[in-house]
């Protein structure tokens, strides 16, 4: 923590997968059932193959352009994993097919049925998350899941969405709220959870073993709460240089 570069990289990303070893085994869970996404968005690609040197082979972009030349310039064939985090513009839908492994970020029918067109004409099946907005804050993206009444319609949209033959949904995604105090997070991610265990029943042909949830901020409480999948920036990579790396891209999102 205290040197400048590699070394600090290397041991933010050790620090926070044994923190995540940590939290998981207190929660009675094996450390492997949770996946670690490093977030790169708004960092230069020095900075991901440093983390790539310290060993992460999975990273998360939340702009379409942005993640595609770092993919460009990194590659992923049976190597590095590329996972789109934050929302997608419609008309960026071929794009993320074409470079992308994994979307957490799937929050309309509109954009389920341009991937599924896509992902059509490359060839491979789309591994999808359903956002999910559990706060209400009008920031943020997702499917309106903070009022449980509005569950059942959900059900109906979700239940479309599995039947897209070129998309694989393989379970929820949400962002909590910012608090300074991270337990306060907590019901955001639960109710995630209970959504869940829900559609588990209620359309049982789909695969909802996936909850990504929890950031730098709060990836203990949401593994505590079941998280598969933590996604982590400045805890690993420190702050992000994002009006930098959006110059030199010339913008993007
Ligand atoms: C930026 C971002 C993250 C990572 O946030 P940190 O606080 O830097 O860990 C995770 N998920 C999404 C959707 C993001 O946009």
């Amino acid at each position: 923590m205290d040197l400048a570069g590699k070394a600090s990289i290397r041991e933010n990303y050790e620090q926070v997968l044994e923190q995540i070893s940590r939290s998981a085994r207190r929660a009675g869970r094996d450390a492997s059932e949770v996946k670690l996404v490093v977030v790169t968005k708004g960092h230069p690609l020095e900075v991901v193959q440093e983390a790539v040197e310290a060993g992460a082979r999975c990273f998360g972009e939340n702009y379409a352009e942005e993640g595609a030349a770092k993919i460009g310039a990194l590659g992923r064939a049976g190597e590095l994993e590329w996972h789109m985090i934050g929302h997608i513009q419609s008309r960026k839908a071929r794009i993320v097919c074409e470079h992308f492994d994994f979307v957490h970020s799937l929050d309309s029918w509109k954009l389920a049925e341009r991937l599924d067109r896509f992902a059509a004409e490359t060839g491979k099946a789309l591994p999808v998350l359903l956002e999910c907005n559990m706060s209400g804050e009008a920031s943020k993206f997702g499917w309106r899941a903070w009022d449980e009444e509005n569950w059942p319609a959900l059900e109906t949209d979700f239940a479309r969405i599995l039947e897209l033959a070129n998309l694989e949904v393989r379970g929820l995604m949400t962002m909590a709220p910012f608090f300074f105090e991270p337990e306060s997070a907590r019901p955001y991610f639960r109710n995630l959870r209970r959504l869940r265990n829900q559609l588990v029943r209620r359309l049982p042909g789909g695969n909802w073993n996936e909850l990504s949830m929890g950031m730098s901020g709060d990836y203990e409480v949401a593994i505590q709460e079941g998280a598969t999948m933590v996604r982590i920036g400045t805890a690993i990579l420190g702050a992000r240089q994002i009006a930098i790396v959006k110059n030199e891209l010339g913008g993007s999102g």
